[in-house]
């Protein structure tokens, strides 16, 4: 049962080609809106086209690639051309790898930054006009090591949380216009990337587990739940807020945790080196 609070408007999801991208997409779609998602990657925005269709939604996939801004501002248009506006922009993509700072090459940084940082910046500022027509809302999904770093992952911690400051400052600016900024903070989430790259390496997935209160890793639902009440109207006097999905991971202890997983990551990768 689906209450298609969504329905007539359009929903754009950067990096919806797969995990949390795609499941937000999804969930966007069963609640009637008009979903586009994008990535470099034709075949998998195809896929969750298809996977809309199937469950009777509606949506198209454009391969774009969030660092490039005239292609970023050719997508938009053509969003807004073939849908008639936009209402939501979710700044999902990303690009993650675990290296530790003293390994990183300046270039190994500089492309997680550009992706995650100078990528929502790209989208955000490119979809401007089209959000300001409708009022519309944004939500950039940061990682709850935006606040405390992360031993293990420099680039991406660094980046997320520019996304997280860069969201505080266009809820404050862009207000004015009706436009809403908000991010969620998702904590250790089951996705297929992560269960093959992540979780199953050595007993990760039960070092994070004991430092969940809720005692499991998220579901990519859990934060495309919290995903749909963020965009709604439901939520229309909130901007500039970060929502933790997390299983009270954050709050606990869970960095502390974390750290032993990417350690054990770390030693994985290390001895598959040698
Ligand atoms: P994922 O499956 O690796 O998805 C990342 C997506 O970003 C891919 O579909 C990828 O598609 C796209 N992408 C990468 N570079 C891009 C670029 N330059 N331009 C356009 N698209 C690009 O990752 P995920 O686990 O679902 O994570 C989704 C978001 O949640 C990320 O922001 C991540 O940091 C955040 N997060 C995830 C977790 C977790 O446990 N899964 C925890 C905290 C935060 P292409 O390769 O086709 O471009």
């Amino acid at each position: 049962m689906t209450t298609q609070r969504y329905a007539d408007k359009t929903v754009l999801v950067t990096g919806g080609g797969s995990g949390l991208g795609r499941a937000m997409a999804l969930a966007f779609a069963a609640e009637g809106a008009a979903v586009v998602t994008i990535g470099r990657r034709q075949e998998a925005v195809d896929r969750t086209s298809e996977l809309i269709a199937a469950a009777g939604g509606r949506g198209f996939g454009l391969s774009c690639d969030v660092r490039d801004a005239s292609r970023v501002e050719e997508t938009i248009a053509a969003v807004v051309a073939r849908t008639g506006g936009l209402d939501v922009l979710v700044n999902n993509a990303a690009g993650n790898f675990i290296a530790p700072s003293e390994q990183l090459s300046p270039n190994g940084f500089k492309a997680v930054v550009e992706i995650v940082l100078m990528g929502t910046f790209n989208c955000s500022r490119l979809a401007f006009d089209a959000l300001c027509a409708r009022k519309g809302a944004i939500l950039n999904i940061v990682a709850t090591y935006a606040w405390t770093g992360e031993p293990g992952a420099i680039h991406s911690a660094a980046a997320k949380a520019g996304v997280l400051n860069l969201t505080q400052t266009l809820a404050g600016e862009w207000g004015r216009y009706g436009i809403r900024a908000n991010a969620i903070a998702p904590g250790p989430i089951h996705t297929e990337g992560t269960d093959k790259n992540l979780w199953s390496v050595g007993d990760v997935e039960k070092q994070l587990v004991r430092s969940i209160p809720l005692g499991r890793l998220g579901e990519p639902g859990d934060v495309a739940r919290a995903a749909l009440w963020l965009c709604s109207d439901e939520a229309r006097w909130v901007s500039g807020a970060c929502l933790t999905v997390d299983g009270a991971a954050a709050v606990h202890g869970g960095s502390l945790n974390f750290r032993k997983a990417w350690d054990a990551m770390a030693a994985v990768a290390g001895e598959q080196k040698h």
